[in-house]
């Protein structure tokens, strides 16, 4: 992923023809069809969409003499990149609502953050005050799009699918490089993501000065009122709490901290069950946080007024997880070289049920669901009644037990 393509005419990879053919031209008429399409007739792997870089198979039909490509299953029209002419919704219906859409040209995260065109009566107001107008902006629906944004990278980026020949490929600068190009595209509120994006550079010990310039190049731009906020993403390294009293979080990678709230950082941690007070332990790659930041009052710092993320299960992989039977899960598919995606919330129908992780090497795309005794019972109900209702197959893990034999994956 080097540089932006053009998801609106993806390469078609055909096993049998040495260069991939652009979408356009394949689909450009009857004749066109037949002479790339017709020797995959049926066949379950002939034919590959290159929006992303995982490439998703798609199924060769025909109808009254003409050639046609289609989903090899519903779930995997959203394995496309959005805008890609195989990511049809058909099974969209009017009423349907995504938080992320193609249009022209860009994908669109809907939802609102602190604007504020007017520089100069910002400019006039105290540091305080700068912070009540921010604080203002609801912080609770600043925090769900902040979150957003992060789920959107990540997604963007690919980085909730698992192959096995991932192994070894995903470190920190990889992670890093992914996000910043999916940021590129990214507009929510207006503001291009990429813009306005801090994601610390991976530290480099020989030239520690890298990171100082390209930290205080953003935190320039937020002094200077040319922007009012930015984004920054990172993995936490720690919490301090300095002589006066204000926490500072520290990411991993970023040679400054950023200040946060008391309240803002108990209630993050909080919901990860992790304490906070000066010495917090965390895995170097485990908890990922998304922040909206504007500048501090107390000089040259960056303030996180929303603060989100999440947590990833390990450093090899970074797949999200919320709880530690997901962690394990996902260490069972790892081990057993599985290919799988794991849905996001940001990607899916709003109000529609997220599986915990789709399988993508079986043809039924069995999705895989985690449940034990603490879930709301109504709620597991709801799950069994969708997935009854949707012919989809699933497979059910309860968390207090050990976990039951895996579909057998395909061989490709
Ligand atoms: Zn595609």
């Amino acid at each position: 992923m080097s540089e932006l393509v053009d998801v609106t005419n993806p390469s078609i990879w055909i096993k049998g023809i040495e260069a991939p053919v652009k979408y356009h031209e394949l689909v450009k008429d009857k004749a066109s069809k037949k002479r790339y399409l017709n020797s995959h007739h049926r066949t379950r792997d002939g034919v590959i969409c290159m929006c992303k870089e995982t490439g998703i198979p798609l199924g060769v039909g025909l109808r009254q003499g003409t050639y046609y490509l289609y989903p090899l299953h519903h779930s995997d029209q959203e394995r496309h990149a959005i805008g890609c002419p195989n990511y049809r919704n058909a099974s969209d219906k009017e009423s349907d609502e995504r938080l992320l859409e193609y249009k022209n040209g860009r994908v669109v995260l809907k939802g609102r953050i602190a604007k504020e065109n007017n520089n100069s009566e910002r400019a006039t107001l105290a540091g305080d005050e700068v912070l009540e107008v921010v604080r203002k902006v609801s912080i609770k629906k600043k925090q769900q799009v902040i979150r957003n944004i992060l789920e959107a990278l990540w997604v963007q980026a690919e980085l909730n699918v698992w192959r096995p020949w991932f192994d070894g490929k995903r470190d920190y600068k990889t992670v890093r490089n992914r996000l910043v190009m999916a940021s590129k595209n990214l507009y929510v509120d207006g503001l291009n993501v990429g813009e306005h994006l801090l994601i610390p550079y991976a530290y480099n010990f020989n030239a520690p000065e890298v990171s100082i310039q390209q930290y205080e190049k953003f935190q320039k731009r937020l002094y200077s009122n040319e922007v009012i906020g930015g984004f920054v993403v990172g993995f936490v390294k720690k919490i301090h709490i300095d002589k006066t009293g204000r926490s500072l979080l520290f990411l991993q990678h970023c040679p400054r901290p950023m200040v946060v709230s008391k309240k803002n950082i108990d209630k993050f941690f909080g919901k990860f069950s992790i304490k906070t007070g000066s010495g917090i332990a965390l895995k170097k790659y485990d908890l990922v946080v998304s922040a909206f930041v504007i500048k501090s009052r107390c000089g040259h710092r960056l303030y996180a007024a929303s603060l989100s993320g999440f947590r990833v299960n390990n450093y090899r992989m970074m797949i999200p997880i919320s709880t530690t039977s997901d962690e394990k899960l996902l260490s069972h598919l790892y081990e057993n070289e599985r290919r799988f995606r794991k849905p996001m919330f940001v990607e899916s129908k709003i109000g529609s049920h997220v599986p915990f992780v789709v399988l993508e090497d079986v043809e039924d795309r069995t999705h895989l669901e985690v449940f034990d005794s603490t879930m709301d019972m109504e709620l597991l109900k709801d799950i069994q009644a969708h997935y009854s209702d949707k012919k989809q197959s699933v497979w059910w893990w309860n968390a207090e037990g050990p976990i039951p034999p895996l579909p057998n994956a395909d061989r490709r």
